[in-house]
């Protein structure tokens, strides 16, 4: 019989791993001075040219991820 430690500790597990799956699918980018979703110039250092454009990024590999292009 199982108690609500062992159950906590399956959860937690099952969180962590899926932590790492997600992070070792993530692509790395790199900043070359242009947005990484529009391409639009941006200052060198950054990614994207705004939030929307990184939230649109996310949705997108999301999208890309469940569809199985990554
Ligand atoms: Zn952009």
């Amino acid at each position: 019989m199982s108690d609500i430690a062992d159950v906590s500790d399956k959860h937690i597990e099952t969180f962590i791993n899926s932590a790492i799956a997600n992070a070792s699918r993530k692509t790395q980018l790199h900043s070359d001075g242009h947005c990484a979703f529009c391409d639009e110039a941006v200052d060198i250092g950054l990614l994207f040219c705004d939030r929307d454009c990184r939230d649109d990024y996310d949705k997108q590999q999301r999208v890309m991820r469940i569809v199985g292009c990554r």
